[in-house]
């Protein structure tokens, strides 16, 4: 295979699978593709602040590594191709801050199961990407550390709580990333900066090592530049894991045989309630001409109605913060991360550990949780809350019952300016409103790129049932087949 010359000095620009087959052909190594990668993140991530750890040296040597196994022939589609990974997952040796003070130092033992099975397959780990503290947020801005700024506009966020992965991938500092989605972590930011990210079904792949937020809720999935790059990485990490009891017991399919590129007759549902008044113009006419493409390319469209979507937003505040709650009851001082040391008792160390250790908006949810589980509140929140996510999931049976997927914008909005929502909490969960129902019901959705809105970059987000990653990933795949939107990138 030749190397279309601008890509000679730029092995950055390289998807997961041309880097693949480039490497499997011998025509680069992955030392020289690391080295690209590491590269371009001294040259622009001064600009954007993706990363919050960089594990140069350590990347080479598995670079080196991963040389070797395909000089030996023992390698896969994966096999030293340079990736990053937000920080709230485990990386053996390496620190997982989860953008808090609360673990600013703190060096797992372990690896998280997506990250293991990654690296098993000869991937080097670039780095740790930012996010919001803990994936508490829509915008990295809620890192302890900095924000992360939007590649194609630097004024604004790259969206979040996976923001640092999004700009990394959307920048070229890495091939791929994996983040996670509690929310929308990984579809809106992979919207906001114009990349390809999939969350898929809960259970499909292992939670182990995914420091816990909202366990109900959390997934891992990746953000590629295309879908058929996502469908490679998911098939790596998706399967059953002993150390995971919520991990599915189902086969992982092969994804990418699934990539026929032939979606006709595939029954699309247009949801009347995602395209509501207050969105942006530009974001309805890109996600309309998208779906018009997807009828171009064989779909049958059909208007469907999901009325519960109204409630969504308020059972997830409830559900996510109470979850939240408990699982961040672990940070006491004691077992590990930050520790304040003082002259009080046992209870003064752990109020202080905890008033120091998390930030504004975790304590915030902290509180909404506690309050929302505590007796004689429990009934009216928390009970409720799971009533309306019981109707919220029928709602989704119900419409897939007549479709396969639906097709929908991911956020009524592109990129914001940075600090524009940083002081109206609401404000910023309602940039969520489209992606928390797929969570509360469990199913697997996409964000894809399918056009800009005053330069910046919207993505169509599409929802399937339990299990479907394969069929929204062909879907995906078919409309960048047909489409150039995936392979723009911002100029830095
Ligand atoms: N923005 C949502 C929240 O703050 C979702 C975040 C996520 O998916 N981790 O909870």
């Amino acid at each position: 295979m030749t190397v279309p010359d601008h890509t000679v000095n730029h092995l950055w620009q390289l998807t997961v699978a041309e880097a693949s087959r480039l490497l499997a052909a011998k025509e680069i190594s992955s030392v020289e593709l690391t080295r690209s990668f590491l590269q371009r993140i001294e040259e622009v991530d001064d600009r954007l602040s993706a990363y919050i750890t960089v594990t140069a040296d350590a990347a080479l040597q598995q670079a080196q590594e991963a040389d070797r196994r395909i000089a030996a022939g023992e390698y896969t589609a994966l096999t030293g191709i340079p990736m990053q990974i937000k920080d709230l997952l485990c990386t053996e040796g390496t620190t997982t801050t989860c953008a808090s003070r609360m673990l600013e130092g703190y060096v797992p033992v372990y690896n998280a199961t997506a990250v293991g099975r990654l690296r098993e397959q000869g991937t080097v780990l670039l780095g740790k990407g930012n996010m919001d503290e803990f994936g508490m947020g829509s915008s990295t801005e809620n890192s302890a550390f900095f924000p992360t700024r939007n590649p194609w506009d630097t004024e604004r966020v790259p969206g979040g709580s996976s923001g640092g992965s999004a700009a990394a991938v959307a920048a070229g500092e890495a091939a791929f990333a994996l983040g996670t989605d509690t929310g929308g972590s990984i579809r809106q930011p992979a919207s906001f900066c114009g990349v390809t990210g999939l969350k898929p079904t809960y259970g499909r792949v292992s939670r182990y090592g995914l420091v816990a937020y909202a366990s109900s809720l959390d997934q891992v999935g990746p953000i590629a530049r295309d879908a058929a790059d996502c469908a490679v990485i998911l098939e790596a990490i998706a399967g059953q894991d002993r150390f995971d009891a919520t991990s599915l017991p189902v086969p992982v399919p092969d994804y990418r045989a699934g990539l026929t590129g032939d979606i006709s007759g595939v029954r699309v549902g247009v949801p009347s309630e995602y395209f509501a008044d207050g969105m942006d113009t530009g974001v309805r006419a890109a996600v309309t001409a998208a779906i018009e493409r997807l009828a171009d390319l064989g779909a049958e469209l059909r208007e469907v109605s999901l009325p519960t979507t109204e409630y969504a937003l308020a059972c997830y505040y409830i559900i996510a913060p109470s979850e939240c709650s408990a699982n961040l009851a672990r940070y006491d001082g004691v077992k590990y991360g930050y520790s304040h040391q003082g002259d009080g008792d046992m209870w003064e160390a752990m109020e202080r550990t905890r008033q120091h250790g998390f930030g504004p908006e975790v304590k915030r949810r902290i509180m909404l949780g506690a309050f929302a589980l505590s007796s004689g509140y429990y009934d009216a929140y928390y009970h409720k809350a799971q009533q309306v996510r019981t109707l919220i999931r029928e709602d989704f049976d119900r419409v897939f019952q007549e479709v396969d997927a639906l097709a929908a914008p991911v956020s009524p909005l592109v990129a914001f300016p940075i600090g524009e929502r940083t002081d109206d909490p609401v404000r910023m969960y309602l940039v969520d409103v489209y992606t928390l129902p797929v969570n509360i019901a469990g199913l697997p959705a996409m964000s894809v790129p399918c056009g800009f809105s005053d330069g910046l970059p919207v993505g169509l987000q599409l929802i399937g049932p339990h299990l479907s990653e394969g069929r929204l990933l062909n879907i995906a795949h078919a409309y960048q087949q047909a489409t150039d939107w995936h392979n723009d990138r911002p100029s830095l």
